[in-house]
């Protein structure tokens, strides 16, 4: 979340339609920034959830108070591109007194765009951090730069809470999941959310406490592949972990 001023901002979360995100800029505010409510930046704990609830939507609550004022409206994602508890958060919000705006992708409304970075070669991070990005800008001139690569292993899941995680693999790791539907614009397509390459070596990550914990799971047994959920920050064992499966892969 990058807020360059004192305006008032428009906040997301998810991957609302690109139509629903156009709508709330001509109803709030052509120029207002777009900010990724998802995403931990210190916000302090609004204390409003309880602990079991999953670190990203913790964020998106406690972001939506920090900011409080300054958001001229929130615009969820609670369709099946997201998960019940955006359309749960959603509801909470609304009942704060924020205005919210429903976003759910429909499927005439996916698109077919190149995995550019899912497939490039360069810092995971950066390559998450720039997938997330083309939700408010998908013209990204950024693409151009990426060179696609041979995958030496992948990383299935949502973009972590903590990124670190992140940090341990190689650049020569692909991408699957929640986020390379993000960047094919498809953020409901289950089909595509499960798919893997046979026979590479990949990390299926979830949130705990979150519904794709199954998914991750389930495909990790399928593919041979290694589990792993955390909460809020990544710990040395969970690090360790990674860096073994993929040091030994
Ligand atoms: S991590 Fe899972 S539970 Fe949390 S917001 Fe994302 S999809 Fe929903």
């Amino acid at each position: 979340m990058k807020i360059s001023n004192n305006e008032k901002v428009i906040g997301y979360f998810g991957f609302p339609s690109r139509r629903i995100l156009g709508e709330a800029r001509k109803r709030y505010g052509e120029r207002l920034e777009l900010v990724d409510l998802d995403v931990a930046v210190g916000a302090p704990d609004s204390g409003l959830l309880n602990t079991t609830t999953c670190r990203i939507i913790a964020n998106v609550i406690d972001n939506a108070v920090y900011l409080s004022g300054r958001l001229a409206a929130v615009v969820a994602d609670v369709g099946e591109s997201k998960c019940d508890r955006g359309r749960h958060a959603a509801f909470l919000l609304r009942e704060m007194g924020f205005e919210v705006m429903e976003s759910r992708f429909p499927r005439d409304e996916f698109e077919n765009r190149d995995l550019i970075y899912s497939t490039g070669r360069g810092p995971l991070p950066d390559r998450i951090n720039a997938i997330m990005d083309t939700v408010v800008d998908p013209t990204d001139p950024g693409r151009e730069a990426v060179t696609s690569c041979e995958p030496t292993h992948g990383f299935w899941g949502v973009p972590p809470n903590d990124f670190r995680i992140l940090e341990v693999f190689p650049e020569t790791t692909h991408i699957f999941g929640w986020t390379r539907c993000v960047e094919a614009g498809r953020p409901g397509d289950l089909e595509m959310e499960c798919y893997v390459e046979e026979g590479l070596p990949t990390v299926f990550f979830a949130q705990s406490f979150c519904a794709k914990q199954d998914l991750a799971h389930h495909l990790a047994g399928r593919n041979n592949g290694l589990y792993v959920d955390c909460h809020r920050s990544v710990n040395h064992s969970i690090l360790s972990k990674v860096e073994a499966f993929i040091k030994l892969s």
